[in-house]
């Protein structure tokens, strides 16, 4: 079979996918939560809650503060203890609500079986009715860059929609929470993606795996064989395939304009865990307060996929997963191509949370960097063609000129680039300070 890609640059790094056969568990209450209180890209929240106030599942904590901004709400029963700043997974500093549960140690699978399914008349939902429900039940992107999903589900008028991409690349090491749901949830997945082909005239639905997902490929073709317009698009395996303009390119042949965003192409991309919350909100009136992470990397004795209510800490699935601490050196959110690096063992997972993994110092360079070689590999494997030597030379430099501003702001930082690197230059770090740079001016 000929499978899609995209064209331009990617990487084959090992995929160590310890916990792809691995079935979702469910974890416990922890005896203490802290849930952040911004953990959208979008205008701040403005908190409800303070010290002492009582709180149910679901009652919303911080309520949004105009259109491009997501409600979050208590994960669990219990009573908010404080609101503090506290590092979060990926090393910000940011608001955070306290809350102690009512119930620690309860199994958090009891607590979802509690929840009442409520079968819904699809066909009989309006597209206002739909965005204000995924809206209210604080969606947002849940791949990483937790985007309002109510914003990026509502284009402007002159944009028309004509595809919808499901993003099942998962194309980061050791991340398999979504290629489980996949498995596991496709019935939920499909109801989910049902919601969303409402919202736009006769839109395509795609839903773009890459091969080493087999078994995923297999269920949600099952899944979908009765529906004329979703297919599913086996994709080769490649590295940064999950970024949204690689994923159009390989699934659409579409090439997204520079600064430009899928729905200039007609197309919208939705993540795997935002169907499975879309869903959840649809049928169990549940607004976004648990996601799947994978726990995994190279000091972990088991790896797994866990369902966690959003809040929990870091050392619970260090207690969970019984992870040596004297081993763990880096502590890593998302992948570890695009992840970053945290430092606190109370950093909570959040709604963006892919993956919490854990590493000694063995798979990192701590190598000084070299000068260039001229040798072009950092310029061949980039998905965005971008003349990366150069460019992070002059950010270096201190020289950012207008006309290497666009190729800065074109960097998804997927990290290739420095990958390839025999210099050992940290290409995607001196990308990231160009882009400081940048929006310092601004
Ligand atoms: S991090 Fe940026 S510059 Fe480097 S390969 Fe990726 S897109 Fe290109
Ligand atoms: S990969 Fe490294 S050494 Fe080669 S051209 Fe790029 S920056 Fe220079």
């Amino acid at each position: 079979m000929l499978l899609r890609t995209f064209k331009r640059g990617g990487i084959h790094p090992p995929e160590e996918k310890l916990s792809a056969d691995l079935a979702i568990e469910y974890g416990e209450i922890p005896g203490s939560l802290l849930v952040p209180v911004n953990q959208h890209i979008g205008k701040p929240c403005n908190v409800l809650v303070k010290k002492g106030t009582a709180v149910k599942r679901g009652d919303v904590l911080a309520e949004a503060d105009g259109f491009v901004s997501s409600n979050v709400h208590a994960p669990v029963d219990g009573k908010v203890q404080k609101i503090l700043n506290f590092p979060q997974l990926g090393g910000q500093i940011k608001e955070c609500i306290q809350i102690t549960p009512d119930n620690p140690g309860e199994s958090y699978q009891s607590v979802l079986e509690g929840d009442t399914f409520q079968e819904v008349d699809v066909d009989g939902l309006d597209r206002d009715e739909i965005r204000k429900t995924i809206a209210k039940a604080g969606l947002v992107g849940m791949g990483g860059a937790g985007f309002p999903t109510h914003v990026k589900l509502s284009p402007p008028p002159d944009k028309t929609i004509d595809t919808l991409i499901i993003n099942g690349a998962e194309c980061e090491p050791y991340i398999t929470a979504d290629h489980r749901l996949m498995i596991e949830k496709s019935d939920e997945l499909v109801r989910g993606i049902k919601i969303l082909q409402k919202l736009f005239d006769d839109v395509m639905i795609y839903i773009g795996i890459e091969e080493n997902k087999a078994d995923a490929i297999e269920t949600l073709e099952q899944a979908t064989k009765d529906e004329v317009k979703m297919k599913v698009i086996p994709l080769k395996t490649k590295y940064p395939q999950g970024g949204e303009k690689q994923l159009i390119k390989a699934v659409l042949n579409r090439e997204v304009p520079s600064k430009g965003l899928p729905m200039d192409v007609g197309v919208i991309v939705q993540n795997v865990g935002t169907l499975k919350a879309i869903y959840d909100a649809f049928f169990y009136q549940r607004p976004l307060m648990e996601r799947v992470v994978t726990v995994s990397g190279n000091v972990v004795k088991r790896a797994g996929n866990i369902l966690v209510p959003i809040g929990t800490p870091v050392s619970y699935l260090i207690e969970k997963y019984e992870i040596d601490k004297s081993r763990i050196k880096r502590l890593v959110s998302g992948g570890p191509m695009m992840g970053r690096t945290s430092y606190s063992f109370e950093s909570p997972v959040s709604k963006t949370s892919s993956a919490v993994l854990f590493f000694d110092d063995s798979v990192y360079d701590t190598r000084d960097e070299n000068p260039c070689i001229r040798c072009g590999n950092c310029i061949a494997v980039c998905p965005m063609g971008l003349p990366v030597a150069q460019v992070t030379e002059m950010i270096k430099a201190n020289n950012v000129t207008p006309d290497i501003k666009n190729y800065i702001m074109d960097c998804i930082e997927c990290g290739s680039c420095s990958y390839v690197c025999p210099a050992d230059r940290r290409l995607v770090h001196w990308m990231r300070f160009g882009k400081n740079i940048i929006n310092r001016e601004n």
